[in-house]
């Protein structure tokens, strides 16, 4: 079978399907696995523990709070708690992922998947690589090669139905605290979506914003953002721009005949924060296990893969949803009702409570823990009176629809 993506969705789907005795093949376009990154590469603790690296120099910074900024200029800053969250060198913690992908049995294909058919044997992946061009026949195909999937348009899958740009800039540039991330949120300031700004502890940080929009908005909000925050961003310098897609809510499908979708590939990914490793990670091992009974049974029908979908939806799905729904709420406010919410935020029983629950992998617990407790209550009441579909969204959060 072939696994299409050697990013941490991939190539973890990789090695568990070659860990259960099976052969595949792992296609990756790029020369380099991880090379060039396109993310800032925050993750969890939970989530670096699932990675199995072992080699803790893949961790460039540990976070221990945040500076959430609104656009007026006031912030709540929400930590000095345990670490909460790593910055890691993505392009070396994906070759990492991949070299356990390869010691598994999983055999490297340095190749482009420009398209797949179906035949009568199964699906041939057509491959290129230097101008020259070549197929595989696999029983199976998994899908992990991100947010514009080849192989799910190729047969026919329908991509995510919400999607951000967002630009990465890595930079030389001093934050007040080396432990904090910065977010930046409004209306204004990022329409659809926020800012950051995640130091390295070594006089970088990772900034970017996302947003909606063409192609050219995320740098005018980028350079807007400097311009808004000029005693943080005043002095930046930018070594390197990146730029990505963000999906924000799933595939309709993420199986079909012959196929399965993981990853940015099925739009697994935090609709709160657009952090896509650890839902891939968690997806990944739920569809090496159905791709490996699918095998087992002799039947990789889409009604034999089906089982995939109930299984990753049982496992991330309430999150996704409930952070979408959370997220949707944040789009209905306006300047003035984030004000007042970042306000609340600042109570001590407040901050106490965002910073004993803070999961970055799980937001929407945490924010409705705080939607919950009673000094929230009067500011959630009055921003329902004046933005009744925010209390629609909430009320939807909290009843996981
Ligand atoms: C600016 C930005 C910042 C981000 N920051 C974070 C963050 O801090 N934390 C976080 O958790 N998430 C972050 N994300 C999201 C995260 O990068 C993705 O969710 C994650 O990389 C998804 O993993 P994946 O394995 O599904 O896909 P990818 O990592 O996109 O891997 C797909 C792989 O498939 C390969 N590929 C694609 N097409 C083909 C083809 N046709 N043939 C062969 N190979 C192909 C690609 O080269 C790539 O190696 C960020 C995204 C962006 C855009």
């Amino acid at each position: 079978m072939a696994v299409v993506g050697a990013g941490p969705a991939g190539s973890r789907t990789a090695r568990e399907l070659a860990r259960r005795g099976l052969r595949v093949a792992l296609i990756e376009e790029h020369q380099q696995v991880g090379i060039p990154s396109h993310c800032s590469g925050l993750i969890s603790p939970r989530t670096w523990q699932m990675g199995e690296t072992g080699d803790d120099s893949l961790i460039c910074n540990f976070l221990r709070g945040a500076y959430v900024h609104v656009q007026g200029g006031g912030h709540v800053e929400l930590g000095d708690s345990p670490v909460r969250a790593v910055a890691i060198d993505r392009a070396r913690w994906d070759q990492s992922l991949a070299r356990q992908a390869y010691a598994a049995g999983a055999e490297a294909v340095q190749a482009r998947c420009v398209g797949v058919e179906r035949t009568r044997d199964g699906l041939v992946l057509h491959l290129q690589r230097n101008g020259n061009s070549s197929r595989l026949l696999a029983r199976l195909v998994v899908g992990a090669d991100g947010a514009h999937s080849r192989v799910a348009r190729a047969l026919g899958l329908p991509p995510p139905r919400e999607r951000v740009l967002a630009l990465g800039v890595e930079a030389e540039v001093r934050l007040p605290r080396d432990d904090y991330v910065h977010v930046f949120v409004g209306p204004e300031l990022a329409p659809g979506w926020f800012g950051w700004a995640i130091p390295l502890g070594d006089g970088r940080a990772r900034l970017g914003i996302g947003c909606w929009g063409g192609a050219g908005e995320p740098l005018r909000r980028y350079r807007q953002l400097r311009e808004a925050f000029p005693w943080l961003l005043g002095r930046v310098r930018e070594l390197r721009f990146y730029g990505g897609s963000i999906p924000l809510a799933p595939a309709p499908l993420t199986y079909g005949d012959g196929v399965l979708l993981v990853g940015d590939a099925a739009g697994q990914v935090k609709p709160f924060s657009g952090g896509g490793i650890y839902t891939g990670l968690v997806a990944a091992h739920l569809c090496a296990e159905a791709a490996a009974h699918a095998l087992a049974r002799g039947d990789v029908s889409a009604p034999s893969l089906a089982a995939y979908q109930q299984a990753w939806r049982r496992a991330l799905g309430r999150e996704l949803a409930r952070s979408r729904r959370l997220r949707l709420m944040g789009l209905c406010l306006g300047q003035r009702e984030l004000e007042m919410l970042m306000k609340a935020l600042s109570h001590p029983r407040l901050r106490g409570l965002a910073v004993r629950n803070a999961d970055i992998d799980y937001p929407s617990r945490t924010l409705l823990t705080l939607a919950r407790a009673t000094p929230s209550l009067g500011p959630l009441a009055a921003v329902a009176l004046r933005r009744p579909r925010a209390l629609l969204h909430l009320l939807g959060a909290f009843m996981g629809w």
